[in-house]
């Protein structure tokens, strides 16, 4: 029998010891120091906000668990650049689907957010499938076109199974009144919220999309504290509309609840 033959096995079988030895190891580390800080914290994640001493500049330093939004070298939010966008290739192959369906609303300190009430609504993105989380809003827009900040920012978080996180993101102008958003609106907790107000009325997402599905693309992070990478984002390129009144009721609860611009460094944007 050939030496190569032989050699692949007992390769595989060191690989295995290696990795699982590792796993365990992690594990009885990383167990007793998790319990203490989830004790010393009373199970609540460490206060963050958009200024001052617990603010953006700040995020890396106040846990641990946060060091991403310091040393991370793929964060979000970034500038799309029109002129430096790729437009032949396709990154992301994404099928939006969504239904009318049911959301509570929650205001966690940091903006107004939807909480899915069921699993309805999901994307598959290059055959895998993300389940809709929530969505909330930014304002002004996190993500800049050309420098050019929008009014607001719509996310729509969305997660595998496994955690692996996908994002829609929805610029927004001011224009017409957006009829989709009305019912959360009038509802919009102002202050911060122990339990989720139910929402009567089915909401539309598909009619929140724009029509133009064109999207920019590109690897990124949570906008928040942990910061998490290796996310999925895709932009709309077309804005939404929401009328003066509308953006101003979100203003007079979240107004500066956006991270500041991330450096790209050497990662592409494509448009699709
Ligand atoms: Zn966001």
């Amino acid at each position: 029998m050939p030496a190569k033959l032989l050699a692949y096995p007992v390769f595989a079988a060191l690989i295995g010891f290696t990795i699982g030895g590792c796993q365990e190891q992690t594990r009885e580390t990383g167990a007793p120091e998790e319990e203490q800080n989830d004790s010393e914290r009373n199970e609540e994640a460490v206060e963050w906000s958009y200024e001052g001493g617990t603010g953006p500049d700040h995020w890396g330093e106040l846990d641990d668990a946060y060091a991403a939004c310091a040393n991370g070298k793929e964060q979000s939010p970034v500038n799309i650049d029109s002129a430096q966008v790729e437009e032949d290739e396709e990154k992301y192959d994404v099928e939006v689907n969504y239904q009318s369906s049911s959301f509570s609303l929650a205001n966690n300190g940091h903006s107004i957010q939807a909480n899915s009430a069921a699993s309805e609504n999901h994307l598959v993105i290059n055959d895998e499938e993300y389940e809709l989380a929530q969505f909330h809003f930014h304002q002004p827009s996190e993500h800049l076109v050309n420098e050019q900040r929008y009014e607001m920012e719509l996310h729509l978080v969305h997660e595998t199974e496994n955690g692996d996180a996908a994002v829609l993101g929805v610029m927004i102008e001011e224009g017409e009144e957006n009829n989709t958003l009305s019912d959360l609106w009038d509802q919009l907790p102002s202050e911060e919220t122990e339990e989720d107000v139910n929402i009567e009325e089915p909401v539309d997402l598909q009619a929140l999309l724009p029509e133009d599905q064109t999207t920019f693309q590109y690897e990124g992070s949570l906008t928040t504290p942990p910061c998490t990478e290796e996310v999925k984002w895709m932009l709309f390129e077309e804005p939404i509309e929401m009328s003066e009144d509308q953006i101003q009721d979100f203003k007079k609860i979240y107004h500066e609840n956006h991270r500041p611009e991330q450096s790209l460094e050497d990662r592409e944007i494509i448009k699709n």
